[in-house]
């Protein structure tokens, strides 16, 4: 199928996209590497009037690391984002994730922003922004203002961008002393979006974890922080017991649905053996 008629805009300033959007309202679709939103436009699940084309505003794009912090432009591609010796020094999590999110082809045009903005509950980055305690930084012609990722995602689909502000970086804090990070997902093939998968980050001191972020993804409408099972492990070793009693928590944090690809029994299952295996993975890096 072929997308509905749209008209095309292509600015080379945020100003212009902004003044854009205010015009034109929830009419007008920011187009950032098309990978989402080219395949809704053809199916017709999506049909705005104005595509506004912002890849030519050089200013959304690169890593750059300042004080404490990794700043990455919205317009930044996955593969940029996977090659980097920066993000893979200051936020090992998002090198550890890059590469199952979908095949080369897609992160050579994929951008980091498309994939936060669209916030589909399966997708590893918004997981791992919440693991980081990330900011993610909207504007809009009243200004920049950061949100928490824990905040940003509001429900499927759904995030903190108003309809006429645009998504222009993340902002992660680097990685700290004693901290680490581990990611795993399951899916069916490597690519395909996962049925399950979990991203984490904390401390571990002295054989002990303490401050651990476990935050899941494809499990529920937006990522899912398992506070339960963090509370399990806080202060505690990893032992097959502490193990066992984060796994049994599980059953307060997540509840697991059925859909094509597995029951909801299945995910929880999933959910656990992810769980062990991250953990795992933690202590022996
Ligand atoms: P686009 O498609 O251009 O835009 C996506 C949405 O975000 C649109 O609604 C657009 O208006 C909005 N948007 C884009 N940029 C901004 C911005 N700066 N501010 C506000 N709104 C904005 N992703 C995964 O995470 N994991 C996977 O396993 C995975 N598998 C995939 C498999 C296939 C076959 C395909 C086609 C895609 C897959 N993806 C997966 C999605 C891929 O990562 C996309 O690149 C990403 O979701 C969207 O990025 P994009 O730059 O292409 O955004």
């Amino acid at each position: 199928m072929k997308p509905a008629a749209f008209n095309y805009a292509k600015p080379s300033s945020v100003d212009e996209v902004l003044g854009l959007l205010v015009e034109h309202g929830g009419d007008a679709k920011i187009l950032a590497g098309g990978q989402s939103l080219m395949p809704t436009l053809n199916m017709r699940l999506s049909n705005p009037s104005l595509l506004i084309d912002i890849n030519g505003i050089d200013a959304l794009r690169g890593i750059s690391v300042t004080g404490d912090e990794v700043r990455i432009g919205a317009l930044t591609r996955h593969v940029e984002v996977e090659n980097s010796v920066d993000i893979a020094k200051y936020v090992p999590l998002i090198s550890l994730a890059m590469p199952s999110i979908a095949h080369p082809a897609i992160r050579n045009r994929g951008t980091i922003g498309g994939s936060v903005a669209m916030a589909d509950p399966a997708a590893e980055l918004p997981a791992c922004l919440c693991a980081l305690d990330s900011q993610i930084e909207i504007t809009g012609q009243a200004g920049v203002r950061n949100v928490v990722a824990k905040e940003f995602f509001k429900s499927l689909y759904e995030t903190d961008i108003a309809e006429d502000e645009m998504l222009t970086a993340i902002k992660i804090p680097k990685l700290a002393p004693g901290y680490r990070s581990a990611f795993d997902e399951l899916a069916r093939r490597h690519g395909d979006y996962a049925m399950c998968g979990v991203a984490t980050h904390g401390k571990f001191e002295k054989n002990l974890i303490s401050d651990l972020r476990l935050v899941f993804f494809a499990v529920g409408g937006t990522p899912i922080i398992a506070t339960n099972a963090m509370d399990a492990i806080e202060g505690m070793p990893v032992t097959n017991e502490s193990i066992i009693a984060m796994q049994n928590a599980l059953g307060d944090d997540l509840e697991t649905f059925s859909d094509l690809h597995c029951s909801a029994t299945l995910r929880m299952h999933y959910a656990k053996v992810l769980t062990e295996r991250v953990l795992t993975a933690f202590v022996k890096l």
